[in-house]
C-alpha cells in the first residue's frame, strides 16, 4: 500500500518536465564538435549569435590551422577573422579567442581552468561559456542558459525573468543538482526542435498538458501545427 502510494504520488511540475524531457530526448546530441577542452572553449565562443551547425563547418578547417591554446595565442588577427568570418562578429570572436588563448597558455599552464570564477576570467567568457566547459568537460553541475532555455523557461513559467543570470538561479532551484547539466541540455534542444521561437509544435509536444502558454497551444490548435 506505501508503495503503491509512493508510486502514484505526482513529481513536482518542473521534475515531470524533466522527466518527459529525458523520454523525449533519450540521448541528447552533443551539439559542438571539438576534440579538447580549450577547442571546445573555442566552439563555444563562436556559437555567440550563431547556430551550431555553422560552428561546426567552420571548426574542421579552424581546429587543423590551430589546434593547442599555444596555436592559438600565436595567431594572427586578421587570419583568423578570415577562417571565422561567416560565424558573424568575426573581428570580436578572434580578437578573444586569441586574447583567450594567451590567459591560458601564460595564466592557467596551457589547462583549460576548471572553476566559474577561473573560467569568467577569461576574454570573451561569460557565464553561458563557462558553464558549457563546466558541464561538458569536467562533469560538473551547470545550468547552460541560453536563448532557446530562456524560451522555453519562459512558456513553462519556470521563470518570469529574461535574464539568464536570474533564469539559471531560477532554474538551480527547481532542478536538483545532478539534472542542472542534462535537464538544461534537453531544455535547450527542446526549444531547438520542438518549442521554437515561431510557431512551437504544441501539438506534437511532451509537455503540452503541463505547459501553461495558452496563448502559444491556442495559435497552434489553430493552424493545426504539428
Ligand atoms: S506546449 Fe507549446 S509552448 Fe508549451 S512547451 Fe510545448 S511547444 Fe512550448
Amino acid at each position: 500500500m506505501d508503495q503503491e502510494r509512493q508510486v502514484s504520488r505526482k513529481l513536482p511540475r518542473p521534475l515531470e518536465i524533466i522527466q518527459r524531457l529525458e523520454k523525449a530526448i533519450p540521448e541528447p546530441e552533443t551539439a559542438l564538435h571539438h576534440k579538447t577542452p580549450f577547442q571546445l572553449l573555442v566552439a563555444t565562443i563562436l556559437s555567440a549569435q550563431c547556430t551550431d551547425a555553422r560552428v561546426n563547418r567552420v571548426t574542421p578547417s579552424l581546429f587543423q590551422r590551430y589546434s593547442t591554446p599555444d596555436d592559438f595565442s600565436k595567431a594572427g588577427l586578421a587570419d583568423l577573422e578570415a577562417v571565422i568570418r561567416s560565424t558573424g562578429f568575426y573581428k570580436n570572436k578572434a580578437k578573444n579567442i586569441v586574447g583567450c588563448a594567451r590567459a591560458v597558455v601564460y595564466r592557467f599552464k596551457g589547462q583549460v581552468p576548471g572553476t566559474m570564477e577561473a573560467l569568467l576570467t577569461l576574454p570573451g567568457v561569460g557565464r553561458k561559456t563557462a558553464n558549457v566547459v563546466l558541464g561538458s568537460v569536467f562533469g560538473k553541475p551547470a545550468l547552460v542558459v541560453d536563448t532557446h532555455v530562456r524560451r522555453v523557461a519562459n512558456r513553462l513559467k519556470l521563470t518570469q525573468s529574461n535574464h539568464p543570470d536570474q533564469i539559471e538561479i531560477d532554474l538551480g532551484r527547481l532542478l536538483p543538482k545532478e539534472k542542472w547539466t542534462s535537464g538544461a541540455h534537453r531544455i535547450l534542444l527542446h526549444g531547438r526542435h520542438v518549442c521554437t521561437a515561431r510557431n512551437p509544435h504544441c501539438l506534437a509536444c511532451p509537455l503540452f498538458n503541463l505547459c501553461p502558454a495558452e496563448a502559444e497551444k491556442k495559435r497552434a490548435a489553430g493552424r493545426g501545427a504539428l
